[in-house]
């Protein structure tokens, strides 16, 4: 097949941790036109990482510039795609609800507008396990097992932080847009939903998941938080995104993506035994157990059985991750 018979994907935020590793999964697929967005093609700090990681699939990646908060950037960069892939959205935390919500909802919308216009034949769009499992305590699901069928309450009595909102009411707006849509103009969408997401970033600004590993190696984590989270490695994550594309069953699911879901001292403990004994300050001290103390389960069947993850364990996504940190000179010894 020549690259003119291949259908184009784009694909938003090629920068960040998740977008670059999906970005590099697509490329070596082969069979896609792979088109990636960036906020700057001038910006180098966040271009070189890709160049070096991707080699020579670099050369064939065309890349334009898209910023959640322009829409026509949006719809310029979709037009002429088949399928779409939206990563970008901002993660940190943040108590301004301007930072997080607004380009994540309106982000979404722009993209299903990009779709829309482009006529695309699927769009998959990356939510987060945020926007599952925050449900008002009194709607806890027996057996503390969540699946594609939960969705966070924004609203819950319990309150709801700003990055949390930003993922559940993006995604709540691309279902609502396409069903909003008539008949003949509705197009696919498929949205993952992945736990914490570790594992070898190709990124090497700062990142939210890089920056939990460069807290604990540098010794300023001085106690691991009694909690647990769904853990998943970003190489899953990128394999899921493009299986979700490729896949006709995963037209208009939801998936989980999650290899368990242990407790931060489980993240910790391999990366301290490895690097423990080289001299880096890393803690074992585990917080005191909150007085309330809850573990959510997650239901990963459908990521298995129609995408067909088979995940990485925790052990291999850690250690790995804390070594190519410490191989790219982003995380150094104190
Ligand atoms: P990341 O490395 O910070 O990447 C975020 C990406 O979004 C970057 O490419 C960033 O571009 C782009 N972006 C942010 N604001 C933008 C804007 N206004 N216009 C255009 N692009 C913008 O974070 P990540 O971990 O890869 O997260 C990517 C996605 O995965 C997000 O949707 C996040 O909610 C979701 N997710 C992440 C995790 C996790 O544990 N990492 C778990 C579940 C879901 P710049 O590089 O220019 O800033």
């Amino acid at each position: 097949m020549v690259d003119g018979d291949k259908p184009v994907v784009t694909i938003t935020g090629i920068s960040g941790y998740i977008g670059a590793e999906t970005c590099l999964q697509f490329l070596k697929d082969g069979g896609f036109k792979v088109r990636g967005t960036v906020r700057d093609k001038t910006n180098e700090a966040k271009l070189a990482p890709l160049r070096e990681a991707f080699g020579d699939l670099f050369d064939q990646l065309e890349l334009v510039e898209a910023d959640l908060l322009q829409e026509d950037s949006l719809i310029a960069a979709v037009a002429g795609s088949t399928y779409m892939v939206h990563v970008a959205s901002p993660f940190f935390m943040s108590d301004d609800p301007e930072q997080l919500i607004t380009p994540a909802v309106n982000g979404t919308l722009a993209a299903m507008k990009a779709c829309h216009a482009a006529r695309v034949k699927r769009c998959v769009i990356t939510s987060s396990i945020a926007s599952v499992s925050a449900v008002a305590k009194a709607d806890r699901p027996a057996g503390r097992i969540y699946d594609e069928s939960h969705w966070t309450n924004p609203d819950r009595p319990e309150g709801c932080g700003n990055y949390v909102k930003s993922k559940v009411l993006a995604e709540k707006a691309a279902w609502d847009f396409v069903a909003g849509l008539p008949d003949g103009e509705k197009f696919e969408i498929a949205t993952i939903c992945p736990g914490f997401v570790m594992g070898p970033p190709l990124r090497k600004e700062n990142f939210t998941s890089g920056g939990w590993v460069k807290k604990l190696m540098s010794g300023e984590m001085t106690e691991i938080a009694n909690d647990t989270c769904p853990i998943v490695d970003v190489r899953d994550v990128g394999f899921a995104h493009l299986q979700a594309v490729k896949v006709p069953e995963a037209a208009g699911r939801r998936f989980i993506l999650a290899h368990s879901t242990p407790c931060f001292m489980e993240y910790a403990m391999p990366i301290a035994i490895k690097y423990k004994k080289l001299g880096w300050p890393i803690s074992t001290t585990e917080k005191p157990a909150p007085a309330e103390w809850y573990q959510s389960l997650f239901d990963t069947t459908p990521s298995r059985d129609i995408l067909g993850v088979q995940y990485r364990d925790v052990f291999t996504m850690m250690t790995e991750m804390a070594d190519k940190m410490v191989e790219q000179g982003v995380i150094t010894k104190p």
